[in-house]
């Protein structure tokens, strides 16, 4: 069997590597448009800050090691057609400016998604850059040690957003951080978080100018000077666009169904409207545990794990791609934070009504010394208040307890109640938690509150 698939980032890569396990000896090619085979833009802040310091490092696959694997890959390649009823697809040579085809038997898109370039007036200006793939790292890199950089303006105020502000404020740099709606990170947690992450944020010179429109980029001499908003202007020696993103798919218009935002339409086995073509990552939607609807979240985890099941699925075995609760984790300065699932900021977007309960802790006994690590910890459990299931949680704390989510992640996916999680079973240790887990905590206090 000949497979072609499409795109070197993360869905791409797990496709790959799940035909691999599966069956080693299948016909595999592989293609990427760019010069470089799968950079991973989540590792792109830790090499903005030095902290991984070569930028081709941040990868999983190279072409000689996956090469060795029998894959065939090609770099400066790109798919422009696929002709459905043919089995084959068009292939573009950047490097030779030649075209071919090629035949498959099966084809897996995972073409995911390029940022937003707003469309205001002053957007093609010079220093007007965006945040993802390995060309706008190594721009992005430059210009945090670029001295005629003082202003930078980051518009979206999502995890890619505060990444990059991050980056910039740790740098030296005096940063705005623009959005429209009305709380950074307000898609991913609640005012009680976001709260003391804007505080933290301004103590590190990064400014929110939230509940803001963006209306104009104003230059000087070809370069971006100034960001013009319905409330006010910024000084902007560079602006990082990450205010959402827009798939791969222009082209696949009249060969797979899109939606109306050009997301390839999927069943629950990854497969298009196409007979033989399945698609996966950011190009699509995943099915959302909490509301058991397929939703746009664009997280690698989601990607890797529709890399998987489409595998699975075009070596002839038949799995469904599991529901998944949108989970994502950040640090933001001394802050590490965790959310999952649906948020009293997101429960409207999702049409469902919800019940909450905040906890304050600390993360050990209180016998225990600051010393010693013991700090405070915030966590908030979301419900649904007719049912009692859990259908979100967020986690913050300066000591890193994010990895509680994961287990509400399960909740969520397991339909779990409040009556199941109040007095599930989760390990003690003075040297790291309390007799309860804070998720019991939130359970109980819940259980309460609706009695
Ligand atoms: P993409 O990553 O968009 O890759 C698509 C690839 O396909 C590209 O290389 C493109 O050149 C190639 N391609 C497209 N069309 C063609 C064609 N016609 N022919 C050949 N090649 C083509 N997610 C997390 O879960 N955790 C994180 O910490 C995290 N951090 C992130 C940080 C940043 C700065 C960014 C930008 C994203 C982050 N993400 C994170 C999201 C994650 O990177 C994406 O969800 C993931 O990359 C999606 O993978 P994908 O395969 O769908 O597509």
């Amino acid at each position: 069997m000949k497979v072609i698939v499409v795109g070197s980032s993360h869905g791409g890569y797990e496709t790959v590597r799940g035909i691999l396990a599966e069956q080693p000896d299948t016909e595999i090619q592989w293609y990427e448009k760019g010069d470089f085979l799968s950079f991973l833009s989540c590792g792109m802040q830790l090499y903005l800050e030095g902290v991984v310091k070569d930028v081709n490092s941040v990868r999983y696959a190279t072409p000689e090691g996956m090469r060795a694997q029998g894959v065939h890959v090609f770099t400066r390649q790109e798919i422009t057609q696929v002709d459905a009823a043919k089995h084959q697809v068009t292939v573009h040579d950047l490097a030779h400016d030649t075209t071919r085809t090629e035949s498959y038997d099966k084809l897996v898109l995972s073409v995911g998604a390029v940022p937003v370039n707003l469309p205001v007036p002053g957007n093609d200006l010079k220093n007007v850059y965006a945040m993802r793939g390995r060309d706008w790292a190594i721009k992005l890199k430059a210009k945090t040690v670029d001295p005629t950089v003082q202003n930078v303006v980051v518009i979206g105020a999502g995890y890619i957003g505060v990444e990059a502000a991050e980056v910039f404020a740790k740098a030296g740099k005096h940063v705005t951080l623009i959005d429209m709606i009305a709380r950074p990170l307000g898609l991913y947690l609640d005012a009680e978080f976001t709260d003391r992450l804007t505080e933290t944020m301004k103590a590190n010179n990064i400014y929110p100018a939230t509940g803001q429109l963006v209306k104009e980029f104003v230059g000087h001499q070809g370069a971006v000077q100034q960001v013009v908003t319905d409330q006010g202007t910024y000084p902007a020696d560079l602006v990082i666009q990450t205010a959402g993103i827009k798939a791969n798919t222009g082209w696949l218009k009249g060969v797979v169904d899109l939606d109306e935002k050009g997301l390839v339409k999927i069943n629950d086995h990854l497969e298009t409207s196409v007979a033989d073509v399945y698609a996966v990552g950011d190009a699509t939607k995943v099915p959302f545990a909490p509301t058991d609807t397929p939703q746009q979240i664009a997280l690698a985890t989601n990607a890797r794990r529709q890399g998987r099941i489409a595998a699975k699925n075009v070596l002839g075995d038949d799995v469904a791609m599991p529901p998944v609760s949108g989970s994502s984790a950040l640090s933001v300065f001394d802050y590490h934070f965790a959310s999952t699932g649906i948020k009293e900021g997101t429960a409207e977007r999702y049409g469902v009504k919800t019940a909450s309960v905040f906890v304050t802790d600390t993360t050990q006994p209180p016998f225990v010394p600051t010393e010693a690590g013991n700090t405070e910890v915030y966590f908030k459990l979301t419900y649904d208040p007719a049912s009692l299931r859990v259908l979100g949680a967020q986690i913050m704390s300066k000591r890193d307890v994010t990895a509680n989510i994961n287990a509400i992640s399960l909740a969520i996916q397991g339909k779990m109640t409040l009556k199941d999680l109040a007095y599930a079973d989760f390990f003690f240790q003075p040297g790291f938690d309390r007799p309860w887990n804070i998720m019991n905590v939130a359970a109980q206090k819940a259980l309460l509150a609706e009695k």
